[in-house]
């Protein structure tokens, strides 16, 4: 009798023309490395876990299953819970019609059925430069043709902009905070952006994780706030709550809602009738109105010892072109520095990380015109003397290159 078990057998796989254009994430794979003991890392995009309500979250689940312990665990609505649902839609500061709350696995999942429902192959997708390396990593196996939003002095070139505008698919944009750069896009802006959007009908999706996570005052209104018909918003309970139970949610305009839940049917059936419960529990009386606050108060002094860290060390800063430089983000997570002249981040990094401090280098996150110079810090995991040590290091090892 044949052994069907031999190691012998080899099966012809053959792997899809769209799997073949997936890459493991540079940054999940440089995680890896930067996890190492005794690395202090700047590159990881994780929340503070000190932000974890977990008690709160030990009460939610024990009232679920106790409350409804065959709802909770059985295979429910691909829509979402539907009291959930209607507290997104009255959370939101727009006028939101909870049936266009489309709940997903993170934001993340958002990202992917838009790429399903929406690009072609060679579809033009606009997106800025940098961008979410993640949401590149939705849209790539649909093999669409992206095109970098380009910038002059007011924010984005609205000529530019305009003609390569008009035959494209929609603009992909991440207005509060950005990952990669922590930049805020400003009022004028927004509505520049919203006025192309409705004269040439060009549609939007807005990702908006970080919004919420603001530092003095909140960012401008969202840009589906003004421009409802011609957004996609994507939210998420992960920098706010946790990223480990995987919950986001979709705000779609009525018209392509169905084709949204179709593909969110064909995806997962529905996202976790369990957590979605246990979140709804946790937020239901308020509980953001007292945790947000906190969170920003965190991250808001931890930006600032960065900052103080930043500015202690590298004291010429921004002065000339051989000279280091960063923004000075208003919320979120994340911080960008750009390396003096002629220096590349990625060849940076090993010699960061063999002193003990890493990062991610920024070219990741750019579809063309990479700048190789920038690196991206978050500011939110690590501790308040492990920041100020790294900064340090991170310094030594610019001011060894250089000379
Ligand atoms: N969009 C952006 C801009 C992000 O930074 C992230 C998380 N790193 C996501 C979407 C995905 O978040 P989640 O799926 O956890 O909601």
């Amino acid at each position: 009798m044949s052994d069907i078990t031999s190691a012998n057998i080899k099966f012809p796989w053959k792997i899809s023309s769209r799997a073949e254009l997936m890459n493991p994430s540079v940054i999940r794979e440089l995680l890896k490395l930067t996890e190492r003991p005794g690395v202090i890392s700047f590159a990881g995009g994780l929340p503070s876990p000190d932000t974890f309500p977990t008690a709160i979250f030990k009460e939610a689940c024990n009232k679920v299953l106790l409350d409804q312990p065959h709802e909770a665990l059985q295979y429910s609505a691909s829509e979402g819970y539907q009291p959930l649902r209607e507290m997104i839609a009255d959370y939101l500061p727009w006028n939101v019609d909870s049936s266009q709350v489309l709940i997903t696995n993170g934001s993340q999942q958002g990202l992917d059925l838009v790429s399903k429902v929406l690009i072609d192959k060679n579809s033009k997708i606009l997106v800025e430069s940098p961008t979410y390396l993640g949401a590149l990593m939705a849209f790539i196996p649909m093999q669409p043709k992206f095109e970098s939003m380009l910038c002059n002095n007011e924010g984005f070139d609205l000529e530019d902009l305009k003609n390569k505008a008009l035959d494209a698919r929609f603009m992909y944009l991440v207005p509060n905070f950005q990952n990669p750069t922590g930049n805020t896009l400003t009022e004028t802006i927004r509505q520049n952006l919203c006025q192309l959007s409705v004269d040439i009908g060009l549609p939007i999706i807005e990702d908006n994780p970080y919004g919420d996570l603001w530092f003095d005052q909140p960012p401008p209104p969202t840009l589906t706030n003004r421009n409802p018909e011609g957004c996609i918003y994507l939210g998420s309970f992960s920098k706010v709550l946790s990223p480990g139970l995987r919950l986001g949610y979709m705000v779609v305009p009525k018209s392509i809602f169905p084709k949204m839940l179709q593909a969110k049917q064909a995806a997962d059936l529905h996202s976790s009738s369990f957590s979605q419960r246990v979140i709804y529990e946790v937020i239901r009386n308020g509980f953001l109105d007292t945790h947000i606050p906190n969170i920003r108060a965190l991250y808001k002094s931890q930006r600032d010892v960065m900052l103080n860290a930043l500015a202690n060390n590298f004291p010429k800063a921004g002065s000339h072109e051989d000279e280091v430089s960063w923004n000075v983000p208003s919320g979120g997570m994340f911080l960008w520095m750009r390396l003096p002249k002629k220096m590349r981040a990625v060849d940076l990094l090993p010699r960061a990380m063999a002193s003990g401090v890493a990062f991610v280098p920024g070219e990741s996150f750019f579809t063309e015109y990479a700048d190789q110079r920038s690196i991206r810090l978050s500011f939110v995991s690590v501790s308040a003397d492990k920041i100020r040590e790294g900064i340090k290091n991170l310094a030594s090892v610019i001011t060894a290159e250089r000379n």
